[in-house]
């Protein structure tokens, strides 16, 4: 098995290949590793090794682990789903919330940043493939929501975030990828004043390249970092 360290070398270098087929620069690709289920020592290893961001996808588990781990120099990301009743500490817990997907949970969020005394940075998660196991917004309510939200204090609309469906051919998540980035120009058309779309994140481990490729310039790696996952 591969160190943390040469996987995130190899993930590097993918990503740059990536970014220089869509023009871009690998500095213009924000790498979040995900580290749902792995440990805090392995966690630790890859910040030593240059992780700068990080993604959790439970509260519960995320209320285990970062206590345990810097917050100094490192951004922490909620990319699950958000339940309402989780939202204050996912609140004190997070940088940046990849999840929002509904107007309640944007207000709860609004209402606990608030009593923290904190801003938080959020991503609209849209359900791209308008599957009905998934979370996120459908893509024509996308505006709608971000018109709601524009005006809350403690909340930064900073872009946009999609699980894609699962296919076996990562080739035939490309026009989600496509979808998902006219989305953003979309929203970019409308000049929504306090709404900054920077990020477009989206790109697994198995489907990051195409991601990039058609305008990602955020991706969520677990698997090509810390190895397949055993739970
Ligand atoms: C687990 C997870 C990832 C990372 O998935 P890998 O296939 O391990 O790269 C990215 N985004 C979300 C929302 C996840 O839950």
């Amino acid at each position: 098995m591969n160190s943390i360290k040469e996987n995130l070398y190899r993930v590097w270098e993918r990503i740059e290949k990536a970014a220089q087929k869509s023009g871009r620069k690998r500095e213009d690709i924000t790498l979040v590793a995900v580290t749902k289920t792995v440990e805090v020592e392995r966690i630790r290893e890859g910040i030593e090794a240059g992780i700068k961001e990080i993604g959790e996808n439970r509260v519960q588990e995320a209320r285990e682990k970062i206590p345990l781990l810097p917050r100094e120099g490192i951004k922490w990301h909620m990319v699950g789903h958000l339940q309402r009743n989780k939202a204050k500490y996912a609140v004190r817990l997070f940088d940046m919330i990849q999840s929002l997907d509904s107007l309640s949970l944007a207000e709860e969020l609004e209402k606990r940043c608030q009593k923290e005394n904190r801003t938080l940075e959020v991503l609209i998660e849209v359900n791209i493939g308008g599957e009905e196991t998934k979370f996120g917004v459908a893509p024509q309510e996308v505006i709608s929501l971000i018109e709601k939200v524009k005006d809350f204090p403690h909340l930064k609309i900073k872009g946009l975030m999609c699980v894609p469906p699962w296919l076996e051919d990562p080739e035939k998540v490309r026009p989600y990828f496509i979808q998902m980035r006219e989305l953003k120009e979309k929203v970019i058309e409308e000049k929504i004043p306090g709404v900054e779309m920077k990020y477009l994140s989206m790109g697994m481990t198995d489907d990051f390249e195409i991601a990039i490729e058609e305008g990602a310039n955020m991706v969520r790696l677990g698997r090509a970092i810390f190895g397949e996952r055993k739970k």
